[in-house]
């Protein structure tokens, strides 16, 4: 049994920062890269582990709000890293034979300067202070979702984009905003542009997005879906106890799965983890993290 350094509380960015690199320094197979920096100037961290030749992508923190999905990826990669160092079992699979063949791609926070508004207040924002809190207006901050520039990265990939503005106009918003504003065009932040070109450029068999809330898998967009991913939507929900979510009539666009899906034809999934109110407490991680395990193994394992 593994005993987490991870605690159940709040983590600055600067933390989590630390954090991974103390994990790279004890699991010297890991490599830990930056990606590239936000316009806050923090660095988008990217770690790679095994090397094998089907890729699978784990992405987290796309939302301001939504920090239990950067620490479960976290706890994920520790948890297997250690289960491999002492060649014991990940879930109900020996983590060895589970990853042979299999190369894993983290990037736990993909917004980090979000992350920080929503943990911390508007000062985290630096000189764009003033600009986050015109954009807020005089809105509560923990539950900000966007970057700096007032743009919800989920919200500015290039999938169903106008039907996306239309539908952000029916709601009134019109605008930057704390959240669901995806910009005058798709990729135009450089959050979104670091997922697009490492997608290009490596060939994933699967993608999967970490939201939270409300225990549900999100699989489907549009007709390039391919049939495989309800097939393990399906096994998800069973390992999970999570629930395989139906397209419904209004229907989400412009999200990282979604794109995923729409270029490449390859299975992505929305995993919204946990329940209650964003932001969840993070007194709630550990059992929120048991129920993903097994569906972790999956991910990569089959
Ligand atoms: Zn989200």
């Amino acid at each position: 049994m593994v005993i987490f350094l991870i605690e159940q509380r709040e983590y600055a960015y600067s933390e989590l920062e630390s954090y991974l690199q103390t994990l790279a320094s004890k699991y010297t197979f890991l490599q830990l890269t930056k990606q590239g920096r936000t316009i806050g100037g923090r660095p988008i961290y990217i770690v790679k582990l095994g090397n094998g030749s089907q890729n699978v992508l784990y992405t987290g923190g796309f939302h301001g709000s939504e920090r239990l999905t950067v620490l479960s990826l976290i706890m994920f990669l520790e948890e297997l890293c250690e289960a491999l160092v002492r060649n014991q079992y990940y879930s109900i699979s020996n983590a060895r034979s589970a990853l042979k063949g299999k190369t894993l791609y983290f990037i736990p926070c993909v917004n980090p300067d979000g992350y920080e508004i929503a943990r911390a207040g508007v000062q985290t924002a630096g000189e764009f202070a003033e600009r986050i809190e015109e954009i807020l207006d005089n809105n509560d901050y923990k539950y900000w979702n966007a970057n700096l520039n007032g743009i919800d990265i989920n919200h500015n990939f290039n999938a169903g984009f106008e039907q996306l503005k239309e539908l952000e106009r029916a709601d009134g918003i019109f605008g930057p905003s704390p959240r669901r504003y995806g910009g005058i065009s798709p990729e135009s932040e450089i959050e979104t542009q670091i997922l697009t070109s490492l997608c290009r450029e490596i060939s994933f068999n699967k993608v999967l997005a970490m939201h939270s809330q409300g225990e549900e898998i999100y699989w489907q967009f549009g007709e390039n879906t391919p049939e495989s991913g309800l097939r393990l939507a399906e096994l998800f929900a069973t390992a999970s106890g999570y629930r395989v979510a139906e397209p419904s009539g209004t229907a989400s666009y412009g999200g990282f799965k979604d794109w995923f899906i729409d270029e490449f034809a390859r299975p992505g999934f929305t995993i919204e983890i946990g329940k209650g109110e964003n932001p969840l407490p993070p007194s709630t991680l550990y059992a929120i993290y048991e129920r993903l395990k097994e569906l972790f193994l999956i991910s990569f394992a089959i």
